[in-house]
């Protein structure tokens, strides 16, 4: 038997988004159950037909979801939240969707959302009743490997491990550890695989990404309880290990002992992990490699992937070995053909899922029948490999030597906080409670057409630009007259807190439709940062000065932080990723400068993708939040002490990383905080955070607009615990998905807290 090529999951949106306008088609109304179905449907036939024709083997089925394959997972077990008035029956489409974007006309909630390890992809979180009963709710993994079966394709059925199933859940009992509900789950997944196997599966990937995290005692116990029972329970079925987004670590033991036929290692991110598994593994499992990267948009090296793994092959034997991208290619864009204005030197070094799969599909053809017979891709391969190595599109001498000359002093502020406080205090003047907001005013209907319109070459650039000024103004004169201390441009200009900065930077390009699924029907296209950053001109400047320039009150500079930059980006892989970052904060550092040069006091420095960035690992925190913390530093430290400097991060979790956000020494950080009311900020109170703090009142989640009274009540429970001249006043977050009717009475109202509190103190 020869080698095998494997898929572990294909994207689901459709290369021309099919789904996510189905979707959207049949929310509205506009059109029928019938319809979406026959569109999934479609995509399914699409995708599978796709992947037999580019030589794959191990072809996956129900890796397809109509939103989110947990969720999936939790209607297959049934485990619905009792607030769904779920009454046993099969799930119907209006339930499905109730649990993934909650129903207004039924007044029912939707599940909470997280993020998918350390992916930009959202999942729906598992909710556990206190009684949780879990049975067979929904047959999609078997209706999909039948479907695909009927359509002449053998395919080897995705299901989500249920280990990793349950350490993804929460339980509604907070007392409870979902591990604890193995037990009862374990008979719904036999079943399921027991009915694959009996309509002729031979192949199931049991997906099992929680093994590249920690893992206690109990949840290595918890793989060792399902492992060995589903093994029992359906003999001579193969079962595939599969983790991804890491390597195995200190799990590998714990793997290796499972009864699973085969077992899938992530090759790319741990690729130390292969000699150690051969060494360790019994010559009957099977090798899943993942040599191709799953995560990112890079063409790889082919002949130097046949170097490293054809000794693999020959010591462990043909059929034991099958090749495969790192992890499920959901997360990347689905097919560089589509893409007809990329430089087409840079095009030359880009692979897609399509054409990921072809890489691998070469793979196999060199490794089963001699590199001969796939010498031209294979010279291909490697011409492009050395091509970008060399390109001096990608390397820019300037760049490398203001990286060479980057000095720890750059990394400092001039003076320690404290003084630093003083000069902007005597400078700007502000009263106690300042009130700000975090950047952006509304993106009304107007101004996305107004963008629109100008990109598609209707409205002049002198149009567009009159149309924005008078945006600027009319949102400058409004903050005036609300009372607002701190007033912001409004970011009208902006199309996305990333892509309008990497637009302007050399070094990073952009795709036409090189869309990921974020979460649901929702894709971003990330811009592809491939190589030296360095910024050309000023980027913010002319938004910032003319609107301070329309009056006496300052005006923040809005600048997207490094890491974020980094972060929400397709980012080179021939560069360890902090000197890229580094990169970026060198030349945001020079926006820094000409913002303050040009008279603006305030700047602030988005990084809401900071914590995004950490690790699947705790052993690698420290080392990440180091230079993450170092990048920001290196942008915002070259200003005066009178010049503040703000930051902004919008999640909620900062007791494990406060540390760190302490090091970064903004003047002043804004956070998220009016969900949690402020419980966020027992992390900064019990770290003494020194800074200046806004922790936001408003959600602006939520078109509601908050009272006064509340607003109050949230800044009293701040001030318990903070000094009153450390308490700025702000909402959660920008305000560019809010309504102006909304925005204006809610920003009034907190303007009128933060009144109410200076008249007490
Ligand atoms: N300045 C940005 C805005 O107001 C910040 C957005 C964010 O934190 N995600 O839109
Ligand atoms: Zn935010």
């Amino acid at each position: 038997m020869p080698v095998s090529v494997g898929s572990l999951g294909f994207p689901r949106i459709g290369a021309k988004r099919e789904l996510k306008f189905a979707l959207e088609d049949f929310w509205s109304g506009k059109a029928s159950a019938a319809t979406l179905l026959e569109v999934a449907r479609g995509l399914r036939r699409a995708n599978w037909a796709k992947q037999h024709a580019l030589g794959i083997t191990h072809i996956p089925s129900n890796d397809f979801s109509l939103y989110d394959h947990v969720l999936d997972t939790s209607v297959m077990v049934g485990a619905i939240p009792a607030v769904y008035g779920w009454k046993g029956a099969e799930v119907s489409l209006e339930l499905y969707f109730a649990m993934a974007r909650g129903s207004g006309s039924m007044g029912l909630p939707a599940l909470e959302m997280t993020k998918w390890f350390d992916t930009n992809y959202h999942y729906m979180v598992p909710e556990l009743e206190p009684d949780q009963v879990f049975q067979l709710a929904s047959t999609k993994p078997i209706d999909e490997y039948l479907e695909a079966k009927a359509l002449g394709y053998e395919t080897r059925p995705v299901l989500l491990g249920p280990v990793t199933y349950l350490k993804l859940a929460k339980s509604k009992d907070k007392a409870l550890n979902p591990l604890d509900w193995l037990e009862r789950l374990l008979p719904v997944y036999a079943e399921v695989l027991r009915r694959l196997h009996s309509h002729g599966a031979k192949w199931v990937q049991m997906d099992e990404p929680v093994l590249s995290l920690d893992l206690d005692e109990a949840s290595q116990g918890a793989f060792r309880k399902a492992y060995t029972a589903l093994a029992e329970a359906v003999p001579g079925l193969n079962l595939l290990l599969t983790n991804y987004f890491g390597g195995y670590g200190d799990n590998l033991e714990l793997a290796l002992s499972l009864p699973v036929a085969g077992m899938h290692l992530d090759l790319v991110r741990a690729p130390g992990e292969l000699d150690l598994v051969t060494q360790k593994a019994p010559a009957e499992l099977t090798l899943s490699l993942g040599v191709i990267d799953g995560r990112n948009v890079w063409r790889a090296d082919l002949p130097a992937i046949l170097d490293w793994i054809e000794p693999v092959v020959e010591a462990r034997g043909e059929d034991k070995v099958i090749l495969a991208p790192s992890c499920s290619l959901l997360h990347v864009p689905i097919d560089l053909s589509l893409e007809t204005a990329l430089d087409p030197e840079l095009k030359g070094w880009l692979a897609f899922a399509v054409q990921k799969l072809e890489e691998l599909s070469v793979l196999g053809r060199a490794l089963n029948q001699g590199r001969g017979a796939a010498k031209d891709e294979l010279a291909a391969s490697a011409a492009a490999v050395a091509a970008r190595r060399s390109s001096p599109k990608i390397h820019d001498p300037r760049v490398q030597e203001r990286l060479a000359r980057i000095t720890p002093e750059m990394t400092r502020r001039k003076s320690p906080f404290p003084v630093r406080r003083e000069a902007q205090q005597t400078h700007l003047g502000l009263p106690l409670f300042p009130t700000t907001t975090i950047g952006s005013f509304p993106q009304t209907g107007e101004v996305r057409k107004a963008r629109a319109a100008f990109s598609k070459g209707e409205l002049s650039a002198a149009d567009y630009t009159d149309f924005l000024k008078s945006k600027v103004e009319e949102a400058v004169r409004w903050q005036e007259e609300i009372g607002l201390d701190v007033l912001v441009h409004g970011e009208f200009e902006r199309n996305d807190m990333v892509q309008y900065f990497a637009e302007q930077l050399c070094g990073y390009a952009f795709t036409q439709h090189g869309w990921v699924q974020s979460y649901g029907s929702r894709c971003v296209r990330p811009p592809i940062l491939f190589g030296d950053v360095s910024r050309p001109r000023p980027m913010t400047l002319e938004w910032a000065t003319y609107a301070q320039s329309l009056t006496s009150k300052p005006v923040k500079g809005m600048l997207t932080g490094p890491v974020t930059m980094l972060q929400w980006s397709f980012v080179r892989d021939d560069l360890p990723r902090e000197q890229v970052c580094r990169q970026i904060a060198l030349a945001l550092r020079d926006e820094v400068a000409d913002l303050e040069r040009a008279g603006i006091r305030i700047i602030q420095i988005d990084e809401p993708a900071l914590r995004e960035g950490l690790p699947l690992r705790r052993a690698e925190w420290d080392g990440y939040l180091a230079w993450a913390v170092e990048c920001f530093r290196l942008c915002a430290s070259g200003v005066a002490d009178e010049t503040q400097v703000h930051t902004h991060m919008c999640y909620s979790e900062f007791n494990d990383i406060i540390q760190f956000i302490g090091d970064m020494d903004a003047d002043v950080i804004s956070i998220e905080a009016s969900r949690s009311k402020m419980e966020l900020l027992e992390a900064f109170i019990s770290y003494r955070y020194p800074n200046q703090i806004g922790p936001g009142i408003y959600d602006i989640h939520s078109p509601r607009v908050p009272s006064v009274a509340e607003l109050v009540e949230l800044l009293e429970k701040a001030q318990k615990h903070l000094a009153p001249d450390q308490i700025w006043v702000n909402p959660d977050c920008g305000l560019k998905t809010r309504k102006w009717e909304e925005v204006k009475p809610a920003l009034a109202n907190l303007v009128e807290a933060a009144q109410h509190l200076r008249k007490q103190s």
